[in-house]
């Protein structure tokens, strides 16, 4: 017998959608290769603004008003901290995962246990193979399995660039940052040589006061290809620290933070559809992906409820959703926002902590935007004209002439996106 739709995976993509379809009222069957309350290992981030939007914001164990950026160089007289005025809170993660299990329970979703292994479709839908359980039919497949799918297929335009962080949770020998601050990114570079600072990828801290004396301290790299190594990123850390007189106690937990910001769109004409990691839903300038699955898995199950109560068959139903998932305004978005990383990832250090101090002095309501992805295409052009306009001619002159694959993206973007 066929459900209506077999989502597989139990990550935070999986979960949302399979809560979203079943709230629907339809019959939604989730596959998982884990057991799906064991514990996420990942952090989860988020601006307040955009949780309490989501009505989200009880599941954040911790939320920071002091919420600061630094885009000097370093040193005493470059050391003046940008302030975000916006709260930015970290989600606990449990709570999260608990929250959407919940949902999916009273909505009716059956979990199975198995790691999908293959999938044969016809004209009625979509069997689903896994080894360990009975063979799965639904209408249409939901493949939100993350970053490197099971199903979905993805065409390739070059190297994909990965954000790599690595981070430590413990105490320490006095405050690496200020107590009760969230410091969203320390570009400071002051703990690095002259060579260093011009040859090597820039990379920053992203840290939080935790409380009762413990703090989160992690070295990021926003975008590279291929991406910043975990051994440079752990020595950069400890340089950084050192350089502040910190020294590093006690670790409570280490974090290797690796996944891929700017692969292209899936092909969106296939029979499987994805949703998260699988789907290309990271955004590819920030990195964030939560808000944007609550956001658009309404647009997505709004989709295949109506493609199925019209009774499509399964290659228009695929197609409905896809069509639901990635309208033409979001597709545009996604390729200016890897466009726009392209550029970024050529930039210096100096040029890179020049362009983010001006990207952070344009109104908050344009680069929160941006940054969550919630503009519509005129304002995101106009956040960028009002940058351009802003800048320094250093960083207008980095985002002038197009280099390497800019010309193929520029190309994209101006076509539509896709
Ligand atoms: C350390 C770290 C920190 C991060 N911090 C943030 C953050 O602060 N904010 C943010 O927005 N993003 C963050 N990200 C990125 C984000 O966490 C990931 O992109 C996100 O987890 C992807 O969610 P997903 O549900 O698409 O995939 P995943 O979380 O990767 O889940 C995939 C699921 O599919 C299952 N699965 C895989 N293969 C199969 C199979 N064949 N059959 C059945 N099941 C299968 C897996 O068991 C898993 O349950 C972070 C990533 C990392 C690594």
């Amino acid at each position: 017998m066929a459900s209506d739709v077999l989502v597989i995976g139990s990550g935070p993509a999986a979960l949302v959608i399979a809560g979203e379809l079943a709230s629907r009222g339809l019959q939604v069957e989730a596959l998982s290769a884990e057991d799906p309350r064991a514990p996420w290992i990942n952090t989860y981030g988020i601006w307040a603004d955009e949780v309490e939007a989501l009505g989200l914001a009880p599941l954040l164990s911790h939320r920071w008003s002091n919420t600061v950026s630094y885009f000097g160089a370093g040193g005493p007289a470059e050391s003046r901290p940008v302030r975000h005025g916006r709260d930015y809170g970290l989600f606990d993660k449990r709570a999260l995962q608990e929250h959407w299990l919940q949902r999916s329970d009273q909505s009716g979703v059956r979990w199975h246990r198995g790691r999908a292994t293959a999938i044969v479709h016809d004209a009625g839908g979509s069997l689903v193979s896994s080894g360990a359980t009975p063979e799965l039919r639904a209408r249409l497949v939901v493949d939100a399995t993350g970053h490197e799918p099971v199903f979905v297929r993805r065409g390739s335009d070059g190297p994909v660039a990965g954000q790599a962080a690595y981070g430590i949770v413990g105490r320490f020998s006095r405050p690496p940052i200020e107590p009760g601050q969230f410091v969203f990114m320390d570009y400071r570079s002051d703990h690095l040589s002259a060579a260093e600072r011009r040859a090597e990828p820039p990379t920053f801290l992203y840290a939080m006061d935790l409380s009762d004396g413990q703090f989160f301290v992690e070295e990021t790299s926003l975008a590279l290809a291929p991406a910043v190594p975990f051994a440079v990123l752990q020595d950069r850390l400890q340089r950084r620290l050192a350089q502040r007189d910190v020294q590093v106690q006690e670790v409570h937990h280490e974090e290797f933070c690796l996944f891929p910001m700017n692969p292209p769109l899936p092909d969106l004409s296939q029979r499987v559809v994805g949703f998260g990691g699988a789907a290309g839903m990271v955004h590819p300038a920030s990195g964030y992906l939560v808000g944007g699955l609550l956001r658009r898995a309404p647009d997505l199950a709004r989709a295949v409820a109506d493609g199925l109560q019209a009774g499509l068959d399964g290659e228009a139903l695929a197609q409905a959703a896809w069509g639901g998932l990635w309208p033409a305004e979001l597709r545009w978005k996604h390729a200016f926002f890897r466009f726009g990383l392209e550029k970024l990832m050529r930039f210096d250090e100096a040029r890179l902590r020049h362009h983010f101090a001006t990207f952070f002095s344009l109104p908050p309501e344009q680069w929160y935007g941006f940054l969550t992805n919630t503009l519509a295409p005129p304002q995101l052009l106009a956040a960028m004209v009002r940058l351009y306009g802003q800048a320094p001619w250093d960083v207008r002159w980095g985002l002038m002439g197009l280099q390497g694959r800019e010309p193929a993206l520029l190309a994209r973007m101006l076509a539509g996106g896709g």
